[in-house]
Parts: C-alpha cells; structure tokens; sequence
C-alpha cells in the first residue's frame, strides 16, 4: 500500500468548518468523510489504510488515496467520480441529480469468491477488503455501532427476562472497532460484561474512551468484581487480556455460567481478524507472517474451541449468540472440509459429540428481523463542520419530531451522557419506513432528513450534515449468515436484493451509493450496499432526501413482505408501500 500519505498526515482527519476545497459541498463531503474513516481518532491502524473489521479499508493504497482526494476536489457538479476497491478508476459526465461517487468494493465473481481468491488478487494489489463502512466512507468509530449493540441486547432483556439487564453477566469477546461498543451497550442496559481481548491496546483504547470501565489482571479477578456487581445490580464492565476461547473454556472448568454469552472477535477472518489460542499478539503477526498455512489452521482450530465452549455454557443455561461475526460459519466450513476426509459430517443431535456450529443463534433472526421488517434500520448522520453543537441540535430535532418515541428519546440522552465523539461529531438512531397520514406520507427517516435540511438552510446548522446509515439495514443486504440467515421463505443467498437496493438509491439520486462483497461475514458470505445524502439546506437536498430516505427503508419492507413476514406486509398497507403482485 505504500507509505502513508503527506496529505493524511497533514489533514489528521476530516477537514471542518465551512470553507470548502471541493467544488460544491456533495465532492467535499465525499472528502471529509473519507478523511474522518481515516482519523487517528476513528480509524483502528490508519496508516495501513484499515479502519475497522480485521482488514476493512478506506483506499486500496496511499497512492490510490491520494488520487481519489485530488479527484474528488477536481470533481464537477455534473461528473461521477467511479472507485473500484478502493482506487479510482474512472470519471464520467453525468448530471446533477446523479450520484457524485459510485463505489464497489470486494466484489468477485460467484465461483472465485472466496477468501483463497481475494488474498490472491490482495496481495496483487488488485483488490481491497472494503468491509462495510470503511470501503464506502461512513464509518464513525465505535459510537457508529454503539446504538444497534443497545437495540440488540435490550430486546435481548425483554425477550429473556422480561427487563433490561440488571443483575446479568454477559460474557463476550473482542474489544476492537465494533466490538469495543459491547461494554458500554451492555452497561447502558444496566448489565455487567465480561470481555476477553487479546490486543493491550485496543483495552487502553476503550478505557481511555469510556467505552469500557476497568481491566482486571485475571479472570479470576474479573469473575470476582463481575459477581459482585450483577449481585448488586450495578452496571460494570471488565476487559481481561487473554483469548476468548481460553476464556470460556476456563469459565466452564470453574462452572461459572454468565447468563448471556455472544461474541465480537473478527472471526470472519481467519487469517487477519482472528487470533489463534497459545500465542501472544506478537507472536502471533510473526506467525502469520512467516507461516500464514499453520496460522489459519491454528486460528480455525480455536475458533471450534470457542463455538464448543459457547454451546457447552449454553447446555448448561447460558443464553448464546452470534453477534454477526460468522463464527459459526468458519467453524461449520472447517469442520465440514475436514469431516468430508473422514466421513464424519455432517452431524446432529444433543449430544456434544454431535453438536453443529448452527446450534446457537444469529442475532438477526433472533433480535432484530421484527425492526426490518417495518424498514427499520441504524440511520447516522455525522455534522460537516466538526461542531458538536450541530449534533445536539438534530438531536432535539429528533425527539421533537417523535415524541411519541420513549425509546428513542432515552437513547439520545444516554448517547449525550456516555457516548464520546470520536472524529466528527455524528449520531446514530435506528428510523424506519413509517408514514403516518398526517405527515404528507413522508416516512421517518426523510421526516427527519427533511426537517435537517431546514435547520441547515435557516443557518441553526452552520454546515451541512451527511445522512448515511450501517450496511446492516432492513433491506441492503444478503447474508445468509447474518442478515438474511433462516429467511421465512428461504432466500437467505439470493442477493438481488442489496443490488436492486444501490441501484434504486442511484435512481433516487443518493450522493454516493456503493455495493460491497464480504462485510462482517468475509468473503463470498454476503453482498450489501450503503449511500449517502448531503443535506446542505438547498431544495436539491430536500428533494434526494425525500426520493431516498422512502426508497432506501423502503426495500426492507417489500424484500421482507416478499419473503412473507405479516409485520412487513403490515407495514406495506399501513404506509401505502405496493408489492405490486400482492397489490393486484
Ligand atoms: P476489529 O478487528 O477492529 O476488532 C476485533 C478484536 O478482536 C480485535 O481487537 C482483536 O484483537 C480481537 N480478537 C481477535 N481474535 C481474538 C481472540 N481469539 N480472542 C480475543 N480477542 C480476539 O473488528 P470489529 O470492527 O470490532 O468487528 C469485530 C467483528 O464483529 C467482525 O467480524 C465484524 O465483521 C463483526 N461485526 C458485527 C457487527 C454487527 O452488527 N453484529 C457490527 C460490526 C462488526
């Protein structure tokens, strides 16, 4: 990739205030944001390029990044600046409705698309790991997460125990990118975590953001002050440096049984997310270095470890969960290549000989289809001009136009007391496709956009704000392990969905609109698209924001009223969404 670039050590981030270096201020938000991906602050290892989740990256290389920044301020009102894994490609006369940036990352052709293929072509330098947000300029930090992390384990909390989670230990791993939002949502829903993570910087970094409040020096220490907490219903979180699968396993052997037991480590990646049991960090990159071969194998040998340890804590009561990291697939795929040799696969049944990887939940089916089905989804929006007082400002704006929303307005005030900013001020709500008749048939999400739009352009706003949202949406994903895994009728793979998803959001004139392979499940396990909206107070903005924020919620409306679920079809007659064949 090169040596990092004179101008992302000049610029440390996104560039703020409201002088622009872009032609208009759709390029410049295209600048700011990849720019705000790759902030110190925001970004997990900026100078290889990779801003969360294992390997996801911005730009395939600090040339590649450099180009795309003199592009991007070279970039007419009328042109459409075209990115292919993360390097610029192309530029094209287009016109002012249209997309500025069109992004596709990490895409392979069905027969190629797997991991072996794409380090191949990686190493080559011909293609980037774009994961979700990094490749497409949206990510935030960890506070971009933090919110579907809350949504997830308090519906969690209502489901299992009728409450939130006072009283309740949660046992996980991870504290990176992502993962390092679990102890403070946990906390948020008054619960104690536990988290193993092997990497003594990325515990000083949750500390240091209060995302995480103490590390203990051993388990023991950990299970001690966890314990002590959840009896006496207080919200604590503990990290303890060391591998999960140890963890867990040495959780057992005490016959110590958290209550909830998930996990956040970049399995998806076996070879650059994941680190194997027996080895120091250190040791480990060395290992990978020298022997990638004995790495992967050693990494998928912990990770079945891990999965069995998970399903033995929840034979003996645990509720269990994978939090969207395709642990269960790489342990599935491991053992299937290796029981094919011996004949032994696939297997079934209780008892643990026979246990399946599949025998606990996604966090999807189990949490979360309900909300995407009514095109709920985590909607974000970060402030151009670097002023948290912009945020705080949509933040009234949010609640002011949903009062009805307790939910929502106990979010915002937990996110303005515990959640740090990090690189642009920006916050995260979870909107969906609601159109109440008295609101002109506008659904929530350009309810709000709209009403942005307007506090940008009477200057309570002093720049403009861009609205993007999480790859993980109701209906901009196929990912059969994740966000599509035990669809009603069975189309977990069929990934016309996420296309038609950036296509329709082209046609709706989303500023910039990209379409990924791979995300939080690895390569060839799910395709999914995002795009962005520049509100900046004009009646152009206003009329994108209204085009996308109804096509963008409603996909995961029609995708799930197709796929059969009575909550979407609901949602579709209740907001005047056509199913066209239903219709007729
Ligand atoms: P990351 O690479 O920034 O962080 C992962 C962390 O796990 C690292 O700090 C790493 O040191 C640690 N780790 C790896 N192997 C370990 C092991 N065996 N034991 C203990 N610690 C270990 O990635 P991230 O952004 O935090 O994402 C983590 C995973 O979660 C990814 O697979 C990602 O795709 C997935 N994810 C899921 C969702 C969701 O919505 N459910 C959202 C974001 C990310």
């Amino acid at each position: 990739i090169g040596e990092p670039s004179n101008e992302w050590r000049e610029y440390q981030g996104a560039p703020t205030g409201t002088e622009i270096e872009c032609e208009g201020w759709r390029q410049e938000a295209a600048l700011r944001m990849l720019n705000n991906n790759l902030d110190p602050e925001v970004a997990e290892k900026p100078e290889d390029l990779v801003v969360y989740g294992g390997t996801g990256r911005a730009a395939r290389s600090w040339d590649a990044y450099d180009t795309i920044l003199a592009e991007l301020r070279d970039l007419g009102d009328e042109e459409t600046l075209l990115v292919q894994s993360g390097k610029p490609v192309g530029r094209f006369p287009t016109h002012e409705r249209a997309p500025r940036v069109l992004i596709a990352n990490s895409n392979l052709v069905g027969k190629w698309d797997d991991w072996e293929h794409f380090h191949e072509l990686e190493a080559e330098g011909k293609i980037m790991y774009g994961q979700m947000t990094a490749g497409s300029w949206a990510y935030i930090g960890t506070q971009g997460i933090i919110q579907g992390t809350y949504e997830t384990l308090a519906e969690l909390g209502r489901q299992e125990y009728d409450d939130d989670l006072e009283g309740k230990i949660v046992a996980t791993g991870g504290l990176g990118g992502m993962s390092g939002a679990q102890p403070l949502a946990v906390t948020m829903n008054r619960g104690v975590c536990i988290a193993a993570e092997v990497d003594t910087h990325r515990i000083e970094r949750r500390l240091e953001t209060d995302y995480l409040m103490e590390r203990a020096e051993s388990l023991d220490e950990a299970l001690a002050a966890a314990e002590a907490a959840a009896e006496a219903g207080e919200p604590y979180s503990v990290a303890v440096e060391m591998n999960v699968a140890d963890m867990l396993e040495a959780m057992d052997d005490r016959d110590f049984v958290p209550d909830v037991v998930t996990d956040q480590t970049s399995a998806h990646d076996e070879l650059e997310g994941y680190y194997p049991s027996g080895y120091t960090v250190d040791e480990a990159d060395e290992l990978r270095e020298k022997n990638p071969e004995r790495y992967v194998e050693e990494s998928l040998d912990t990770m079945e470890r891990h999965v069995d340890a998970i399903l033995e804590l929840q034979d003996r009561g645990a509720v269990a969960f994978e939090y969207g990291n395709n642990l269960r697939g790489q342990v599935e795929d491991h053992r299937g290549r290796e029981d094919v040799d011996s004949g032994m696969w696939p297997l079934s049944g209780s008892d643990p000989e026979d246990r399946q990887a599949f025998d606990f939940p996604g966090f999807v089916p189990a949490y979360i289809r309900p909300m995407f089905c009514r095109g709920r989804g985590p909607f974000r929006w970060a402030a151009l001009s670097g002023d948290p007082a912009d945020i705080h400002r949509t933040d009234e704006a949010v609640t002011e136009l949903f009062p009805e929303k307790e939910s929502l307005a106990r979010w915002i005030d937990l996110a303005q007391e515990q959640v740090s900013f990090q690189g642009l001020p920006s916050r995260v709500c979870w909107l969906g496709y609601h159109a109440e008749d008295d609101a002109d048939g506008l659904t929530e999400r350009a309810r709000f956009a709209l009403r942005i739009n307007e506090l940008v352009a009477d200057g309570e706003i002093s720049a403009p704000i861009v609205v993007t949202r999480d790859h993980l949406d109701a209906g901009s994903v196929a990912s059969p392990h994740r966000e599509t895994e035990a669809m009603k009728d069975g189309t977990d793979a069929v990934a016309d969905w996420p296309i038609l998803n950036a296509l329709l959001n082209c046609a709706a004139g989303a500023d910039i609109v990209s379409v990924h392979d791979g995300g939080g499940v690895g390569i060839g396990n799910a395709l999914h698209a995002n795009n962005h909206v520049v509100l900046d107070g004009s009646e152009l903005a206003a009329e994108k924001a209204r085009r996308v924020f109804t096509t963008d919620p409603g996909m995961g409306v029609i995708r799930h009223a197709d796929a059969g679920y009575e909550d979407a079809i609901d949602e579709a007659d209740q907001s005047d969404v056509a199913v066209p064949i239903r219709d007729r």
